[in-house]
């Protein structure tokens, strides 16, 4: 990754830790050619960096979702509430920040901001996608709409990214564990990688086929 890059998304605000974003531009790399790419929680591009990095050098697109509105638990009073991170009414609003780090990250060309609610966007998308990466709410309700809203589009052999993975509850919520238990028991997915709490799994053929 270029290294002034890689220092802009080291300092970005957010909830990637390096050791798991490069591990994210690692498997990115294994994605089929000739699909864009999705990204479920933009917040203020740090992921969104690493994966952009990626989908630059293979010439593809990374369509990256949020409302920019915030999850629960960066709402005002709660514990990942930054107050840099508000409009003049004081609500959540994390674009003004995503728009100036893609624009220090030199990434505008290869990164879209899709801004608006996840399952919404997911329900009237019709675009094949060769990698979906899942990092947005974390309630059980929002992991599954996004799950079931996204996988379906991945084309076989596509990457599926999940963050914040956690099969010991005392390390974090559950929800994103439960969808990567969903998908794997679908044995529509298979484990090929995994480092922290980011697991990558591929879209295995069809039955049969
Ligand atoms: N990938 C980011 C962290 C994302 S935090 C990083 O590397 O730092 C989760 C994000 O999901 C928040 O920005 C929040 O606004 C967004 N989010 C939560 N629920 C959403 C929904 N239903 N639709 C769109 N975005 C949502
Ligand atoms: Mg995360």
């Amino acid at each position: 990754m270029d290294p002034a890059r890689l220092a802009l998304a080291r300092s970005a605000p957010g909830f990637m830790p390096d050791e798991e974003g490069l591990a994210l531009v690692e498997a990115a790399h294994g994605a089929p050619p000739g699909h864009p790419w999705v990204e479920v929680g933009t917040y203020c591009g740090k992921s969104t960096i690493y994966l952009g990095s990626a989908a630059e050098e293979r010439g593809v697109v990374l369509f990256t979702v949020d409302h920019h509105r915030g999850s629960e638990e960066n709402q005002p009073g709660q514990l990942y509430h930054d107050p840099r991170l508000v409009d003049v009414e004081g609500r959540v609003d994390t674009l003004p920040t995503f728009r100036a780090i893609l624009a220090g990250a030199r990434l505008e060309d290869t990164v879209v901001a899709v801004v608006g609610r996840s399952e919404v966007v997911a329900t009237h998308w019709s675009t094949p996608i060769a990698l979906l990466f899942l990092d947005g709410g974390h309630s059980q309700r929002q992991a599954d709409l996004d799950f079931d809203g996204w996988a379906r589009h991945l084309v076989v052999g596509g990457l599926l990214l999940i963050h914040d993975v956690f099969p010991d509850p005392r390390d974090g919520g559950r929800p994103p564990y439960e969808v990567y238990c969903r998908a794997l028991r679908s044995r529509t997915f298979e484990e090929v990688g995994a480092t922290g709490s980011l697991r990558v799994l591929r879209r295995r053929p069809h039955a049969g086929g």
